[in-house]
């Protein structure tokens, strides 16, 4: 049978820096762990095990995934990314097949870092009449999870919305060793995200001077909300002949973005 297993997709170039909002402790958290890994004999020495597997738990949009770049661009690691859902198959044994697959894959591309969104539809909680095939694949997956040695410069990175729902063999340390929250962004964390998203606009001043009051009334936008906001924008500015983003394109988009219909028609409706 034909198996669809993820690929190195070519070393993401999102960094760090590209991902805002996102508290100043848990980044340097996030650096300090990542260092442990880059300096694995010192690490060893003082007695420090490098994490194996890093859990990014929060609301959809916060930008999970682009910390799972970044990271992986920070270990200057081949990226295999995938969805926890490509592992649901109704025959069994498909599924714990793709789960090894991918981390022979990953073997063989050191260092790499495995990330799977949606980790959820995996790993979430065994189920006392569970299927046969769920279980089967989780149970492979925490195999593979447990394989010492050979794991080696390989850093699993899951992430979910729905923590809650995870089994808790799975979030054991030494699989699961550190779980960072990724939470929807204060006032400063969406001025972060929205310079990060306007620099390379081109916004008229009256934009450009009113993007702290943007970061105050967007609050409970996501990093996503806010990148959608600035690609309605821009397509809106485009729509109207003008290279440059007005007031008039933001409040518009604004309007989509808290209607949620942001992908409709740019229509003023
Ligand atoms: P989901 O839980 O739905 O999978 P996610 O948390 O993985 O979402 P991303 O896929 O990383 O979110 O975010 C989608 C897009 O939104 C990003 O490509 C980026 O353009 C923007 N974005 C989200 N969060 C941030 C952030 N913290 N900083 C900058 N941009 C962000």
């Amino acid at each position: 049978m034909k198996q669809s297993v993820a690929k190195a997709r070519p070393l993401p170039s999102i960094s760090l820096d590209d991902v805002g909002g996102i508290q100043k402790e848990m980044k340097e958290e996030i650096l300090q762990t990542l260092s442990t890994i880059k300096n694995r004999e010192e690490a060893n020495e003082l007695g420090i095990h490098p994490p194996q597997g890093i859990l990014l738990y929060g609301p959809p949009g916060t930008g999970k995934t682009l910390l799972a770049q970044a990271i992986a661009k920070e270990l200057n690691a081949s990226f295999f990314s995938t969805s926890g859902s490509a592992f649901n198959e109704l025959f069994v044994g498909v599924g714990a097949s793709r789960v090894r697959s991918l981390f022979d894959n990953a073997r063989k591309q050191t260092p790499a870092v495995i990330f799977i969104d949606e980790v959820d539809a995996l790993a979430g909680k065994r189920k006392p009449h569970g299927g046969e095939e769920s279980e089967k694949t989780l149970t492979e997956l925490l195999v593979q999870l447990d394989g010492g040695h050979s794991n080696e410069g390989i850093l699993f990175v899951a992430a979910t919305n729905r923590r809650d729902m995870l089994d808790e063999a799975f979030l054991r340390p030494g699989r699961i060793d550190f779980s960072f929250n990724v939470q929807l962004p204060d006032t400063n964390g969406r001025k972060e995200i929205i310079d990060i998203h306007t620099k390379n606009r081109l916004l008229a001043p009256d934009v450009l001077g009113s993007l702290g009051t943007l970061a105050e009334t967007t609050s409970g936008f996501s990093g996503a909300d806010i990148h959608s906001l600035f690609e309605t924008a821009s397509r809106k500015a485009i729509m109207n002949g003008q290279n440059i983003i007005t007031k008039a394109d933001i409040d518009f988009a604004l309007d989509r973005t808290i209607l949620g219909n942001s992908n409709h028609p740019l229509q003023d409706d």
